[in-house]
């Protein structure tokens, strides 16, 4: 059963996906009124609730639910976080502070009545991400990267006014801004297929937002067929890390893989072996990094290939070998890869036979 109520309404990303037959990541309700008096009155099991916002979490039919209040909002700072202005406020209200008019439709919870007060079906057949007001990417520039998110996902491209308001508050950026939401946006935009939006970023000089000064990278290759060879844990970072991070507050993962990139630009190498010595202990975002701007065949040939390269020989075999623990190991493994680069097909056998004649 679905929690149901005459004044509890689907809202946002959930209706648009229901439009386009879609399935939704989440399912956002709002309460036209207060929501937090709306889950007591109704005995819900309440979980949390937070009521300088208006909103509550529940536990309903084995779920956890949020339930906002509709609500208004101000922004003191432009690009700082907004502040409620009035909890309770009409649905309508609640809808014309959202992002664009494609995630500003309600669906009544009770009779599956659509509110649609922008015209945003007739937006979402279109494929267009229109804002509600001039001011929206100045309130907040986060809704610009959001915009990209929509143009991944769903291929939905900007109304040619809102274009215009973009192109406008890109040229006379505030750089006193709220970056936490830029970077969850950047994380939740860059994905596995990127390579469209990438270009899109630097084309349409998105990528200014992050800080006033950035140097456009000249890109060698697809990032995708980089991406497509290995498994990393954060995309996002392998498309944004082209850019100038510095105003985003990063995880030490994250801070790692653009260390560890900076650190390749300085470093030169001779030879194949070289080149695996180098790439060796670091990150693979930054080997992707590096072959993005720098040598993109070597990247790729150093991650589809290369890196699998390994010797046969274990510890315990030098161990069984009668070979002392300590800086011979290390030597020991170096010249096994490079052997090993140098012919792969060495087996563990001729592995063994050379460190016997090199070393014992
Ligand atoms: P997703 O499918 O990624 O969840 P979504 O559109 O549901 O997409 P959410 O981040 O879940 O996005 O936000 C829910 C709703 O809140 C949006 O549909 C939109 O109406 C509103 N919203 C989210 N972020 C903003 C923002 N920066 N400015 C204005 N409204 C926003
Ligand atoms: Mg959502």
């Amino acid at each position: 059963m679905e929690l149901k109520d005459k004044n509890l309404y689907y809202v946002g990303g959930v209706v648009r996906d229901e439009i386009l037959g879609l399935p939704s990541l989440d399912i956002d309700y709002c309460y036209e009124g207060d929501a937090i008096k709306f889950a007591k009155s109704r005995g819900l099991n309440i979980i949390k609730e937070n009521p300088d916002f208006g909103t509550v979490r529940v536990f309903f039919e084995e779920q956890e639910i949020d339930i906002a209040s509709t609500r208004t909002e101000r922004y003191p700072k432009p690009g700082h976080l907004p502040v409620v202005e009035q909890i309770g406020c009409p649905l309508i209200d609640d809808l014309k502070r959202r992002d664009f008019t494609v995630n500003a439709m309600a669906k009544n919870t009770l009779s599956g009545e659509i509110y649609d007060y922008f015209d945003s079906q007739k937006d979402l057949k279109s494929k267009k991400l229109r804002v509600l007001h001039k001011n929206s990417f100045i309130d907040d520039p986060s809704r610009i990267i959001r915009g990209l998110k929509f143009l991944a996902r769903f291929g939905f491209e900007l109304d040619i006014e809102t274009k215009v308001l973009q192109e406008e508050y890109l040229e006379n950026i505030n750089y006193d801004m709220s970056y936490h939401r830029i970077k969850k946006e950047l994380r939740e935009s860059f994905n596995l297929n990127s390579d469209k939006l990438l270009q899109k970023f630097i084309n349409e000089k998105i990528y200014k937002l992050l800080s006033p000064e950035q140097a456009i990278p000249e890109i060698k290759g697809s990032a995708e067929a980089l991406v497509n060879l290995v498994k990393i844990h954060n995309p996002w970072i392998v498309y944004a890390g082209l850019f100038d991070l510095s105003t985003l507050e990063l995880t030490k993962d994250e801070a790692d893989i653009i260390g560890a990139f900076d650190n390749l630009k300085t470093v030169s190498f001779e030879s194949e072996w070289g080149l695996y010595r180098m790439f060796s202990g670091c990150p693979l975002e930054s080997v992707i990094l590096w072959g993005l701007v720098r040598e993109y065949d070597l990247a790729y040939h150093y991650l589809k290939s290369l890196r699998q390269i390994k010797p046969s020989v274990t510890g315990n075999d030098l161990i069984k070998l009668g070979v002392e623990r300590g800086k011979l190991y290390k030597e020991i493994f170096d010249f096994l890869a490079e052997e090993k680069l140098k012919n792969p097909e060495l087996t563990k056998e001729e592995e063994l036979e050379l460190i016997k004649s090199k070393y014992l």
